[in-house]
């Protein structure tokens, strides 16, 4: 379950790093600056809270 939340946060980081490369206007440094880059930036910003949150959580 934890590597499934992994995952998703992994494929959700792909995402968006291949869309900072691909759009030109958002960046990995300065965020999303396009709706589509929000939206996808929101999701990865989500899964990364909630994988970091339980890797602390399991400690
Ligand atoms: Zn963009």
């Amino acid at each position: 379950m934890a590597d499934d939340l992994h995952t998703r946060y992994m494929a959700a980081a792909r995402i968006w790093h291949k869309h900072t490369s691909a759009c030109g206007s958002c960046t990995k440094h300065e965020g999303p600056q396009c709706s589509a880059g929000a939206r996808l930036y929101e999701s990865f910003a989500r899964l990364q809270d909630a994988y970091l949150g339980r890797q602390r959580r399991a400690r």
